[in-house]
């Protein structure tokens, strides 16, 4: 069976977590510290705050530009559901529009009419690491006084272009992006989260919110030779991350620039086995913008029915995933809403298998299985 993703862990990971287990320190402390200092290096960003995953993350970055009931928020359906659900965590609406056909994010002309006088935030995504508009996007914002958070949960590594430069994902050019360590991205710490931004003041909030509100971090308190008795002046959550996952982070951390090349070289590897066959399209990678292949997806052709497609993929020993969901099919979020490049999306894209480990041998299993089925 070709899966779909493995996670790239070794005996480094697996020491890692040892030695944090043996420490005698296992939740957020020490590990957790070095891990948000090295990630912000890694992003270019000023300040960076570890989390228990991305859509604690994403809560904590709505909360931070003030996000409250009743407000609305602009984002897209096209997405993994935490994303609109981060937004109904604040008592608030999502306002979906609808995603662009080349890159399939958000399409920043569909912004404008959105915007209502509840409007509080955009919620951008860098869907599957493919980067968005995202300075069209901030530009919007800045006209109409909006903030700008970016769901990078896919997007560690990948990169923009600008005025000429090239800039990691999550320096970040909104106001906060937010990430995601679940296996199913490129790197992983079993789950886990990291907030960016460049404002003090946000990442203060962060640190605060994460650990109950506790004004004074247990840390501090277990490192100090006076009493210190803490307060909880303000509504806080357990989102922790723990030492034994920041460890394993920092490993993980290190592998990138090689995670990167490698998952490069197989989508366009995929793109070369792919040109020119039965319709199939190949995912467009604008020339300001790289992705980091978190998932690699193409556009079926219109005869092909993608169940049918996945189903023969599968009894080939091939595992596949349909396009990214829309999350204003699901119950909670249906409201006549209007937005066919996300339902396209959904129902002619598919994700093959892309993983570190993977041969170019199957490659072309994959390949011969996905053309057997659009034949
Ligand atoms: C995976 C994902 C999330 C959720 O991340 P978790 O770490 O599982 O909470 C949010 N948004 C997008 C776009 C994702 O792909």
């Amino acid at each position: 069976m070709i899966p779909l993703m493995k996670p790239l862990m070794d005996e480094r990971e697996a020491q890692a977590a040892s030695r944090v287990i043996l420490s005698g320190w296992v939740t957020q402390g020490p590990e957790v510290a070095a891990f948000e200092r090295e990630f912000a290096e890694f992003v270019g960003a000023p300040h960076a705050t570890g989390v228990s995953n991305c859509t604690t993350a994403l809560h904590l970055a709505l909360l931070a530009v003030g996000v409250g009931a009743g407000d609305e928020v602009i984002t897209v359906s096209h997405s993994y559901v935490a994303t609109a659900n981060s937004i109904k965590y604040c008592n608030a609406e999502p306002v979906f529009v609808d995603v662009e056909l080349d890159t399939y994010n958000m399409d920043p002309a569909k912004i404008a009419a959105a915007i209502t006088p509840k409007t509080k935030a955009i919620l951008c995504v860098h869907q599957i690491g493919m980067p968005c508009d995202v300075d069209a996007i901030v530009a919007i914002g800045k006209k109409h006084n909006l903030p700008v958070i970016e769901d990078a949960a896919c997007a560690i590594g990948s990169e923009i272009q600008i005025d000429g430069q090239w800039e990691r994902i999550g320096a970040p050019r909104g106001d906060i992006a937010a990430f995601s360590f679940h296996p199913r991205k490129i790197v992983s710490t079993g789950d886990g989260g990291m907030l960016t931004t460049r404002n003090p003041a946000y990442d203060k909030q962060f640190k605060l919110l994460r650990q109950h509100a506790m004004s004074v971090p247990d840390t501090v308190r277990h490192g100090s030779n006076q009493v210190i008795f803490e307060t909880h002046p303000v509504l806080g959550y357990n989102y922790r991350m723990t030492d034994i996952q920041a460890a394993v982070g920092r490993e993980q951390l290190k592998r990138v620039p090689e995670i990167l090349e490698t998952r490069r070289r197989l989508a366009a590897r995929y793109n070369e086995l792919l040109q020119n066959n039965l319709g199939i399209e190949t995912p467009i990678e604008p020339a300001n913008k790289r992705s980091n292949w978190q998932s690699y997806s193409v556009t079926l052709p219109e005869r092909c029915d993608q169940r049918a497609v996945m189903q023969s993929m599968l009894d080939a020993g091939v595992a596949s995933r349909r396009g990214i969901m829309c999350a204003h099919r699901e119950d909670l979020y249906k409201n006549g809403w209007d937005l066919p490049n996300s339902e396209f999306a959904q129902d002619r894209r598919l994700i093959l298998p892309l993983y570190h480990a993977m041969t170019d041998e199957e490659q072309i299993i994959v390949v011969e299985a996905l053309k057997k089925a659009c034949a």
